[in-house]
C-alpha cells in the first residue's frame, strides 16, 4: 500500500498518550478523482483551517497529512454533542474517543447534483476503490497500534455529526457501516 507522507504539523498538536481509536470520515468534497486527498491536505496546512486528519484517501492515493501518529495528534472530532441525533449510534462514544486519542481517515465523497452541497442531501457517496483503501489501511493502522474493531467508530459516534454522510443519515444507512465493520474484522484480508 503506498502512503503519500506529507512533513508538516500545522493544525496538529502534541499527543499525551498512545491512540486507542480509529475515526472515519467523509470530506464532504464532491469528486474523489486523483489530486483531491493532496488539495485537502494542502488546505489542512493552512493555519485558517483550524482542522486536520491523519489521513485522506481519494480514488488513487493515500495521503498521510499527520508525518509522526505517535507524536501529535488532528483536530477532527472535537466539538460538542449534537443535540439530536440521525442515528442510534450518534454521540454513543462522546467524551471517551477525543482528538488526543484518535487516529482519522477521512475518505474522499462523490456527488451526484454538485449545484447543491448540502449535508441533507441523499446523493453523496463514498467511491468503492476509496472505500477499499479504507479497509485497507484500517486494518493496518489496528495492527500497528494495537487497536481493536471495536474501537473502530464513525465521527457520528463521537458527537453526532453526520460523518460519513452516507453511513449515518438515518437508521437504515448504518447497513453500510456494518459493511465496512465486516471487511476490518475478516480474518483474511480483502484481495487487491
Ligand atoms: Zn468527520
Amino acid at each position: 500500500m503506498k502512503i503519500i507522507k506529507k512533513t508538516n504539523n500545522v493544525n496538529t498538536s502534541y499527543r499525551p498518550t498512545d491512540p486507542e481509536w480509529i475515526v472515519i470520515h467523509y470530506t464532504a468534497s464532491t469528486q474523489a478523482e486523483a489530486g483531491t486527498a493532496e488539495s485537502i491536505a494542502n488546505m489542512f496546512a493552512d493555519p485558517k483551517t483550524q482542522a486536520s486528519a491523519d489521513f485522506i484517501i481519494d480514488k488513487k492515493t493515500i495521503v498521510q497529512y499527520n508525518p509522526d501518529i505517535l507524536a501529535r495528534y488532528c483536530w477532527a472530532v472535537g466539538g460538542s454533542k449534537y443535540p439530536v441525533q440521525s442515528t442510534s449510534k450518534g454521540g454513543t462514544c462522546y467524551g471517551r474517543c477525543t482528538n488526543s486519542n484518535s487516529i482519522s481517515i477521512e475518505m474522499c465523497s462523490q456527488k451526484k447534483d454538485r449545484t447543491s452541497v448540502s449535508a441533507s442531501d441523499k446523493d453523496w457517496s463514498i467511491p468503492y476503490s476509496v472505500k477499499r483503501k479504507a479497509v485497507k489501511l484500517t486494518r493496518k493502522l489496528m495492527k500497528k497500534y494495537n487497536i481493536p474493531a471495536s474501537h473502530v467508530i464513525m465521527h457520528h459516534h463521537v458527537t453526532g455529526k453526520l460523518c460519513p454522510q452516507p453511513w449515518c443519515y438515518e437508521e437504515g444507512r448504518l447497513k453500510y457501516w456494518r459493511k465496512f465493520k465486516k471487511k476490518i474484522k475478516r480474518k483474511f484480508p480483502p484481495v487487491g
